[in-house]
């Protein structure tokens, strides 16, 4: 018998690697545990945090005693920001971080202006984008829309 709810409480503590303040539940990157394996999606193919998102469960699971529990990574269907959960959004704003959304413009973090313009692919880490809002003039990262 897999204790799927307890695992679940485990996996809530595990934080991603780029955003420590969201956990690899609130981003949708669980998608479950299926016959005695943790199903993963990684957020943004070629994201070089992957590799830690699987490391940190790995060693969340086994510092809970699950060691017999496993990890396989899931590519198909590809993740999307609407696998982020409300709270996972709600804490991604609290952050600073603007939720991604399929729209063209972000929603500025600071003063809520959708007025932005992206200033670089690029933000603090390869997955997110560098953006500044043209009303408050504060910049911000955004995720990267898969
Ligand atoms: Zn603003």
């Amino acid at each position: 018998m897999t204790d799927t709810a307890a695992i679940m409480a485990v996996l809530a503590e595990v934080p991603d690697p780029e955003i420590p303040a969201v956990s690899v539940l609130d981003l949708g990157i669980v998608r479950g545990i299926e016959g005695g394996k943790v199903i993963i999606t990684p957020t943004y193919s070629g994201c070089p945090a992957t590799q830690f998102i699987e490391e940190g469960i790995r060693a969340a699971l086994d510092a809970a005693g699950y060691r017999d529990i496993g990890i396989e990574t899931r590519l198909a269907p590809a993740w999307t920001t609407d696998w982020i959960s409300d709270a996972g959004k709600e804490k991604l704003r609290a952050y600073g971080i603007a939720p991604p959304d399929l729209a063209k413009t972000a929603t500025c973090p600071q003063c809520g202006s959708t007025d932005t313009e992206e200033v670089s692919r690029f933000g603090s880490t390869p997955c997110k984008s560098q953006w500044r809002c043209t009303d408050c003039l504060e910049p911000f990262d955004r995720f990267k829309c898969p």
